[in-house]
């Protein structure tokens, strides 16, 4: 399906976490026994909102517990800058040692590698967190941040260049080092080439939204909730008056507006990836933090964003970047050949999405 909807209404609202929150927290109100706690904070580098319905008796510490959950994963697991995280220690004895390092990981990391390397294998490569030499090449953590994120006294989109373009030298030797197809696994370990570094942005908050799920199932007294980690968002259980979430998609060329809303009944994850949220204008060039594994450059692929709405946190998360990287065509079959929706906005406007997706997914408000 195609449709174009450029130039929708502004909204003035200046953040797009704020905007994402009011659009979930705005949908009715408990009934008596029921509360609803709301959070806005924090955690893995980005904004994370919550919208929790837990029946009476509950404590109030259900939105503080996931914030926890959420500072520990990045700290334990996933975070490459943080020491004593389990993918920093991954790196730093990739970094020195044998031609090809055997790594010890523990079972969860080698859970979640093999499911991420299904999805490079699926996507010819489109995904590949093995390019963390590269991300940081480009510093990609050091671009403006828009409207989603802490922009650090930097305004995204500027025609000052805040980054240092790296070299073709630069670029190609970074890429050297990179590459899922030369990493092997073994029970309880991964063999990386020396130099390899991993870089799990791509599908942190999706993992994120995985673990916090994990979490709700736990507590009865949860009857529904919407938690939004920056671009990735899971829906739990229902609201009081049964109607279904509303998970806003941020337009991604018209900073506080929104390209549409999905309605999403019951358990969902939903991943957003977009040229929009970290970037800076360089010669008029956008040069952003989606990177291309197979040119080392930002990708280029038309689109300026695709959102993905499957049954699984990683997935999700997955499935956005790579499908980001490999454009409208050839994300639409790797989206469908897992069953997952998606929705691509391409750069002259032009919507595509999946037929499950028309019936989920209303243009404006
Ligand atoms: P996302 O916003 O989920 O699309 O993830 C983007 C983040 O993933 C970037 O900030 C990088 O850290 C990392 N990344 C960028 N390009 C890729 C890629 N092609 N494959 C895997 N990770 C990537
Ligand atoms: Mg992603």
């Amino acid at each position: 399906m195609k449709q174009n909807i450029w130039g929708r209404k502004e909204l003035g609202i200046p953040m797009a976490a704020v905007l994402l929150g009011l659009a979930l927290l705005l949908a009715g109100c408990g009934a008596a026994p029921i509360q609803r706690q709301t959070c806005v904070d924090t955690a893995m580098g980005t904004i994370v909102t919550q919208t929790l319905y837990v029946r009476q008796g509950g404590g109030p510490s259900e939105s503080a517990t996931i914030m926890q959950l959420l500072t520990e994963l990045e700290q334990q697991e996933l975070s490459w800058r943080i020491e004593g995280s389990e993918v920093a220690r991954i790196n730093a004895q990739s970094a020195e040692g044998e031609e090809e390092n055997t790594i010890p990981v523990s079972s969860s990391m080698q859970e979640l590698l093999g499911r991420i390397w299904q999805v490079s294998a699926d996507s010819g490569g489109a995904l590949d967190v093995t390019l963390g030499r590269l991300s940081r090449l480009w510093n990609l953590d050091e671009l403006a941040v828009s409207a989603d994120g802490d922009a650090g006294g930097i305004s995204a989109g500027s025609d000052v260049p805040l980054i240092q373009i790296p070299t073709l030298e630069q670029i190609q030797s970074a890429l050297e080092d990179s590459g899922y197809g030369r990493v092997r696994f073994s029970q309880g370990e991964v063999l990386l080439p020396r130099g390899m570094q991993l870089d799990l942005g791509a599908v942190g908050k999706g993992i994120a939204c995985d673990r916090i799920s994990a979490y709700l199932h736990s507590q009865s007294q949860v009857t529904g909730a919407v938690v939004a980690v920056g671009g990735s968002v899971v829906t739990y259980g229902q609201k009081p008056d049964g109607s279904p979430w509303s998970v806003a998609i941020m337009h991604p060329r018209e900073e506080g507006s929104y390209l549409g809303i999905l309605s999403l009944a019951g358990e969902h994850y939903v991943s957003t990836s977009g040229d929009y949220e970290r970037y800076v204008m360089v010669d008029g060039v956008r040069y952003h933090h989606i990177l291309d594994p197979f040119t080392g450059y930002p990708a280029h692929s038309g689109l300026c964003s695709v959102t993905i709405v499957s049954d699984n946190g990683l997935l999700a998360d997955a499935l956005s970047t790579a499908c980001f990287v490999l454009g409208s065509e050839q994300g639409l079959a790797l989206a469908e050949s897992y069953g997952a929706e998606a929705l691509f906005v391409e750069e002259d406007g032009a919507l595509y999405m999946t037929e499950g997706m028309e019936e989920i997914f209303s243009a404006g408000r």
